[in-house]
């Protein structure tokens, strides 16, 4: 399909959060690029998709994150600017769980470290401020008010909006079918051949099914989540002018929550585990997830007796762990000019407007502008060799 007339300087394979935003970065900066995505747009069977995310500049020890978000934030506001929609609602992040738990204590010391406005309180305030939801008495609180909600179907249209009228070129319904490499790099579809100067790979949880295929053996592992709305029997305490955004830890096996207030559908209060079982991202529908459900429904018994015991609406995303959850932004072991961006474990949304700027300068050549060390391929080979 391509002649030599138009080989792209980047070709971005994967139209989700991260390469929509590196996507965009390119073309802002005059490259011209190529966005390519396997499903018509928008489209619901990745991990982008859905009105809602959490943002937080409180990182816990991970401060590499936290340094990063600060960037992330800032280029969020921009791309808000731009499209001129709210992507941001500010309405706080609250942390909790047992007293001492390491993750609520490493919430407020990355917050004190950055000089970020927070608030620690216990129980009895927790009460009054937000009485329906009901924790023991030795939790503890810490409301990182940095933190909020981000529109995020709203935030990836932007990107890919922006992206075309920066003279990007964005081609959806088209699967990568295979790639070669070179000091051109070509890239065969379903439609045909397209070449660029050097490609990022931003396939989501397919990267743990292509990867392999140029032999990049990274342990991802997609897990299916199940994303579930709950209903408040009266009143609506938990609507976005009432409640933040949470995330919680209670100490034992994987039961850690998070949820947004009720927005995206009137009434319902989205809480969902931060875990689920291993799927196949083609066919992610045919495993048991019963346990996952069974697990929240406990929680919410436990801690949101004011909300109905079942979901009212349940819908699915897809995380692509890693083993240590930290990213993986690298270039190829052998072909420098092929980038692969993946692993995202379930926290790449608030951190993808600054991914995208470090993927950009990965595939351009350039010095990325933050220590790589957390997220380079070998860290998973190190003791093997
Ligand atoms: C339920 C849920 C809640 C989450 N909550 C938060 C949160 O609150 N805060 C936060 O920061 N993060 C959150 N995340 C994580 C965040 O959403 C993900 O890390 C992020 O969306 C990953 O984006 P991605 O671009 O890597 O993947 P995707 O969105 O899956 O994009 C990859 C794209 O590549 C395309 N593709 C794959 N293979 C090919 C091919 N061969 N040819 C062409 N295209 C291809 C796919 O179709 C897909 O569109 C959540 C995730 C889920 C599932």
């Amino acid at each position: 399909m391509s002649n030599k007339s138009d080989i792209y300087d980047v070709i971005v394979i994967g139209a989700g959060i991260e390469g929509s935003s590196t996507a965009y970065q390119l073309a802002k900066s005059g490259k011209n690029t190529l966005l390519l995505e396997q499903f018509p747009l928008p489209h619901s069977r990745g991990s982008s998709h859905g009105q809602s995310r959490i943002t937080r500049k409180a990182y816990g020890p991970q401060e590499f994150y936290t340094n990063m978000m600060e960037e992330s934030y800032r280029i969020q506001d921009e791309l808000q600017a731009e499209c001129g929609e709210q992507l941001f609602v500010n309405c706080g992040c609250l942390v909790f769980g047992p007293k001492g738990h390491p993750f609520v204590a490493d919430t407020e010391k990355c917050l004190k470290r950055h000089g970020a406005p927070h608030e620690k309180f216990g129980v009895d305030e927790q009460r009054k401020r937000y009485p329906k939801l009901s924790l023991p008495s030795d939790y503890e609180l810490v409301l990182d008010k940095t933190g909020g909600m981000l529109r995020a179907d709203k935030m990836l249209q932007a990107f890919q909006r922006q992206f075309q009228r920066y003279g990007g070129t964005l081609r959806d319904g088209e699967p990568m079918l295979d790639l070669y490499p070179g000091d051109i790099v070509s890239i065969k579809t379903t439609k045909g051949v397209h070449r660029a100067k050097s490609v990022v790979l931003a396939l989501g949880a397919w990267a743990a099914k292509f990867l392999p295929r140029i032999g990049v053996n990274v342990p991802l592992e997609p897990l299916k989540i199940t994303v579930c709305y709950w209903e408040e029997k009266n009143g609506n305490h938990y609507s976005i002018e009432n409640f933040p955004v949470f995330m919680s830890e209670s100490g034992e096996g994987n039961n850690t929550i998070y949820g947004l207030p009720s927005e995206e559908y009137p009434g319902l209060v989205k809480i969902c585990l931060h875990h689920g079982p291993k799927i196949d991202p083609d066919n992610r529908d045919a495993v048991d997830n019963e346990w996952v459900l069974d697990t929240i429904k406990m929680i919410i018994r436990t801690h949101f007796p004011t909300l109905e015991k079942e979901p009212s609406v349940v819908e699915t995303c897809i995380y692509t762990n890693t083993p240590d959850t930290d990213f993986v932004l690298d270039v190829h072991p052998s072909w420098k000019n092929v980038v692969i961006a993946a692993g995202f474990s379930g926290h790449g949304f608030k951190l993808a407007p600054v991914v995208g700027k470090v993927l950009a300068q990965l595939a351009t050549g350039q010095r990325p502008s933050y220590d790589m060390s957390h997220f380079k391929i070998d860290r998973f080979f190190k003791n093997k060799l």
